[in-house]
């Protein structure tokens, strides 16, 4: 079978019957995350030389987007496991990268702090030398996945000399990693994406991820172009399935007295067609981001800034389409449209945020360095 007939099935088995219960009951979609591990999905973009799929960036975003179509919780919880395993794959042991190649091993990135906040790129959290191992002190602020992962892509300041940053492998059973309790947000209700305080966790030198103080460069060049691509993926899927669902709605539901569905509105034809263009111009940034990383192009890295910002405030709109023309039928469950209304507001506030890359983006066209 194709690996979309198989994604496909599994969205069919897993997701539908389950994307309302883990949005109601703030549930981790434990069920869909073992059914893609099981498929290979948790082992996709790890090399073939450690047993995993050997696909890229592009299939990543492919198998995000679809996943959010249906369950936008189970989606970033993939993303965030797409990002962190990037960067074991780059720096980790063969051990670790050959458990998430079969399927068997669940990460995510554990950056934003209680200090530095949305500015993941300067955490205040420490790691101290101590025997032959190291000592890692934190209060992350959100982690998605927090308890269910089986490891986290950690940042610390160095231990020793400049740099911003430290990135360490932190395994989940840890000593002295506390999770603050479950997870109750407005949207993305199934990811488990509470604070965790690490108090006194011990980790070796081999749970390094590159260099002491060479974080930055690989948050900077290795997560944040699949974290922005991912992300991205996450709202256009999202959109998607709000269009989707709010067609198919208009199609159905008639004013008898007139005799004609809402889809006879010429209003409501209008705004659906807005609300397509815009996730069209998302889904086209997104794929152009793409070729711009694939060909090494010089626009990279603005591409880069703009694709997650430009698809998240996208998602604000299109989602507020949705509800609109399904009127008071999108305030109740059934319709599944206000869930990815509240699934989407995520994305704009996850960092780098869209202000934040606002920012970012108005220094670059002006010639400005960004940090
Ligand atoms: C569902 C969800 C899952 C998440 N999962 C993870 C995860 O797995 N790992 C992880 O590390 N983090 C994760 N995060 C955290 C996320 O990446 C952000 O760090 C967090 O949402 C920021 O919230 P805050 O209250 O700390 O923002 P604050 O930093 O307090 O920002 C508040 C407001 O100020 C704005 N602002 C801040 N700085 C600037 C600036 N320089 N210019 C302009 N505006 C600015 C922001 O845009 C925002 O609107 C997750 C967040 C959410 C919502």
């Amino acid at each position: 079978m194709e690996p979309t007939t198989i994604l496909d099935t599994i969205i069919a088995n897993t997701l539908v019957p389950l994307a309302l219960r883990t949005d109601q009951e703030g549930r981790f979609p434990r069920e869909a995350v073992q059914a893609l591990a099981e498929a290979g999905f948790l082992g996709l973009i790890s090399a073939t030389s450690v047993g995993g799929q050997g696909k890229g960036l592009r299939e990543a975003v492919q198998v995000v987007s679809t996943l959010a179509k249906t369950c936008p919780s189970t989606a970033m919880v993939v993303c965030m496991h797409y990002c962190a395993a990037n960067v074991i794959e780059q720096f980790g042991a063969e051990a670790q990268r050959r458990e998430i190649a079969a399927g068997r091993h669940l990460t995510t990135l554990a950056f934003s702090e209680a200090e530095s906040r949305s500015h993941f790129w300067a955490p205040m959290s420490t790691a101290k030398a101590e025997g032959d191992g190291f000592v890692l002190d934190a209060r992350k602020s959100w982690v998605t996945s927090a308890g269910e992962a089986n490891s986290y892509v950690w940042s610390s300041k160095p231990v020793a000399g400049d740099g911003a940053s430290t990135l360490w492998l932190v395994d989940a059973s840890s000593p002295g990693l506390s999770i603050a309790g479950r997870f109750d947000g407005l949207g993305l209700r199934g990811n488990a994406s509470t604070p965790m305080t690490a108090q006194g966790v011990r980790v070796n030198a081999s749970d390094r991820l590159g260099e002491d103080g060479k974080g930055f460069d690989a948050m900077m060049g290795v997560v944040l172009p699949w974290f922005a691509c991912m992300n991205a993926a996450c709202s256009v899927g999202l959109m998607e399935g709000a269009l989707e669902r709010a067609a198919g709605h208009v199609g159905g539901t008639r004013h008898q007295h007139l005799g004609s569905s809402l889809a006879d509105l010429p209003t409501i034809r209008a705004y659906l067609a807005k609300a397509r263009i815009k996730t069209d111009m998302a889904g086209a940034l997104l794929q152009d981001t793409l070729s711009a990383m694939e060909t090494g192009r010089a626009d990279t890295m603005l591409r880069v800034l703009e694709v997650k910002a430009a698809a998240a405030e996208t998602a604000l709109e299109v989602t507020d389409i949705a509800m609109r023309v399904c009127g008071g039928a999108a305030f109740r469950k059934e319709a599944g449209i206000e869930r990815l209304f509240r699934d989407a507001r995520a994305a704009s506030v996850m960092a780098p945020t869209s202000d934040v890359l606002y920012d970012f983006i108005g220094k670059a066209v002006t010639g400005q360095p960004l940090f």
